[in-house]
């Protein structure tokens, strides 16, 4: 018995010394790193770290990103894997006594716009044209006096009335008129090769708060007719009407809970 308990000793002490020999040499004693988690705030430093320093691209922000007009009626990113939803906002008819308030509200929403303007209005509010441009928005080109060039059979005339506005806006902001729209969106062919050959990009619209209907003094009825048919790459038309300033904050607060983004034109290369 005696014998058998010395030995029960002996191979604990023997076991202990090889666990302990083990745990020694598996497991060296040195700092375990902690994983690299990173809580939200981390995360969202790194992000804006990254933006600042130009190493990743917001879609929104991005200064690449460049768009064309395709079947004069859509916007599409040149890169046509980008998905950032966007639209652009087109305003006829002006410049008005409107205009100042429309850009007022605009710049709220840090929205982009085109305007299409008459020439025929300009001397009735002197300096909107220049201010319009100033304030980072595209002066487009809607003929002299909101001709329909498509039932005009006089070729000077149809040319007139899109050359006299071209020079109008090369005048009053410096920078010759990117955009081209036709009146009541009626053109044909030969309008709009002129319009090409004059160096400028046609545009049709996609969507509109139909706003020379009466019915849209109605908040929701001007909201609702751009918001029906909204989609990525809309271009949407309003005008300088009294009831379209008044609803144009609500219809921009529609747009932006939906996701869009604003084009600018600036970013339009064809
Ligand atoms: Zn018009």
């Amino acid at each position: 018995m005696k014998t058998t308990n010395k030995n029960k000793k002996l191979y604990i002490i023997i076991l202990a010394f090889v666990l302990i020999t083990i745990v020694v040499y598996a497991f060296p004693f040195r700092k375990i790193e902690a994983p690299v988690v990173k809580n939200v705030e981390e995360v969202k430093n790194v992000i804006s770290t990254a933006l600042e320093e130009n190493k990743i691209g917001s879609p929104s922000l991005s200064p690449e990103l460049k768009y064309k007009i395709v079947s004069r009626s859509v916007v599409v990113p040149e890169d046509i894997k980008n998905k950032t939803k966007a639209i652009l906002l087109t305003i006829d008819d002006g410049p008005s006594s409107h205009t100042k308030e429309m850009i007022e509200i605009l710049n709220k929403h840090n929205a982009k716009a085109i305007f299409f303007i008459n020439g025929m209005h300009a001397k009735d509010y002197p300096s909107i044209i220049e201010d319009t441009y100033k304030e980072g928005f595209a002066v487009g080109n809607h003929t002299w006096d909101h001709l329909n060039l498509r039932k005009a059979t006089d070729e000077k005339i149809i040319e007139q009335e899109i050359n006299k506005n071209t020079d109008l806006i090369t005048k009053l902001t410096g920078s010759k008129p990117r955009f081209f729209r036709a009146p009541y969106g009626d053109s044909n062919p030969h309008v709009r090769k002129l319009v090409k050959d004059a160096g400028m990009i046609f545009m049709d619209w996609s969507g509109t708060a139909l706003d020379w209907e009466k019915s849209t003094i109605e908040k929701d009825v001007f909201v609702g007719n751009v918001m029906r048919n909204i989609h990525n790459g809309s271009i949407i038309l309003i005008h300088e009407h009294p009831w379209s300033v008044a609803n144009l904050d609500a219809l921009l607060i529609d747009i932006e809970s939906k996701g869009y983004t604003y084009v600018d034109p600036k970013d339009i290369i064809e």
